[in-house]
């Protein structure tokens, strides 16, 4: 990854003086022996941090203009979504909202963390940087007030994980999803352990890599900055089981006791956001109340055969998870077919019959 390399920018802003511009990597500082992940600071100042242990991100990121980006789409800013994830696991405290965008210029100060493509640094040259995360941060105290993050337009982007692709010319293709990880990391507060003399896999190495997710020291970095352990939504997904095996139209359900939204992953690449809060009863005693119940209607025959992961996501957060496999026709939808059966079955005998509108089998009768 020669001259490909990322910067941050470090706005400082103290209470009185107008705000100064510094790039991050002329900051030196004695590397710490033993802790690898390195704090960002306002030019040495208190390391940075949210004082809430979360920020919203004003996601600007917008779609490619030719379909769906191949994996963590169909558009940017959900892959800017899943990225976010990426910085939270349940064992931490620190987490990224992601409330409805709302149009904002990425080189002012408005309070928000703008996420968005542009074709300059707010006028200057992205140089070798491919995407830049601007800070406005209280100097003497560390908190951050604002960050803006800005994607050179001007490269080339898609999502993928694994090895950095080249086209044939051998410039690089970059893949947003990583570099959108990288980001993240400075917008909570995360600069360049490579930057401080430090060796260690991580995201937060300056250059981009093969690295294409966020690693043990990465995940070190933000706990340490955010001390204390997250709370993990409470919650079950109970269809489909795992190890279980579905066909024909179904519904993946569950509950959890709180969330802002349900959305479900399957294998790592479909996210589709879940209708949330139906009444579940019998929910009432562990949550406290009963608005608890998701629910996805899926036509299972639209995965394909074979074996498929779904995960299930509380605000970002994973609290269930199934493999499964799924058998089908070899259609989407089977048409035209009809057939009853009697199968025995705990001791009696079972009449099945074909239903094409569930895709499925019905019990008719039990004798
Ligand atoms: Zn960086």
């Amino acid at each position: 990854m020669p001259s490909n390399t990322r910067k941050a920018a470090v706005i400082m802003m103290n209470q009185i003086i107008a705000v100064l511009l510094l790039v991050s990597f002329s900051v030196t500082l004695a590397p710490v022996p033993g802790v690898a992940f390195v704090r960002e600071t306002a030019n040495g100042g208190a390391p940075a941090f949210w004082p809430d242990a979360q920020t919203p991100l004003n996601l600007q990121l917008g779609c490619p203009p030719n379909g769906s980006l191949p994996v963590w789409g169909p558009c940017w800013d959900d892959a800017a979504k899943d990225a976010a994830q990426r910085w939270q696991p349940s064992s931490t405290r620190f987490r990224f909202l992601t409330p409805s965008p709302v149009s904002a210029s990425p080189c002012g100060t408005d309070g928000r963390q703008t996420l968005v493509f542009q074709p300059t640094f707010c006028g200057a040259a992205f140089g070798g940087a491919v995407a830049v995360t601007a800070y406005f941060i209280n100097s003497t105290t560390g908190e951050l007030v604002e960050t803006d993050t800005l994607f050179d337009a001007n490269r080339s982007w898609t999502t993928y994980d694994g090895p950095v692709r080249t086209d044939g010319a051998g410039t690089v293709i970059y893949d947003f999803h990583r570099v959108a990880i990288h980001e993240l990391g400075h917008v909570l507060g995360l600069d360049h352990p490579d930057d401080f003399g430090q060796t260690v896999s991580a995201i937060m190495n300056r250059r981009v890599s093969n690295t294409d997710t966020t690693q043990a020291d990465d995940l070190a970095g933000v706990s340490a900055i955010y001390p204390g352990a997250g709370t993990p939504p409470l919650g079950i997904l109970e269809n489909p089981k795992p190890s279980s095996f579905t066909s024909g139209i179904g519904t993946i359900s569950g509950w959890v006791c709180s969330a802002t939204r349900v959305d479900l992953q399957v294998d790592g690449t479909i996210t589709v956001q879940a209708p949330y809060g139906s009444l579940r009863h019998d929910t009432q005693g562990v949550c406290g109340d009963a608005n608890n119940g998701f629910g996805y209607l899926v036509n299972w025959s639209n995965l394909g055969p074979g074996q498929h992961t779904l995960v299930a996501l509380a605000d970002g957060v994973e609290f269930g998870r199934a493999t499964f496999t799924i058998s089908t026709f070899g259609v989407p939808f089977v048409t035209g077919a009809n057939g009853t059966f009697v199968v025995p079955f705990n001791g009696r005998n079972v009449t099945l019959d074909w239903q094409e509108s569930l895709q499925n089998f019905a019990i008719r009768g039990i004798q």
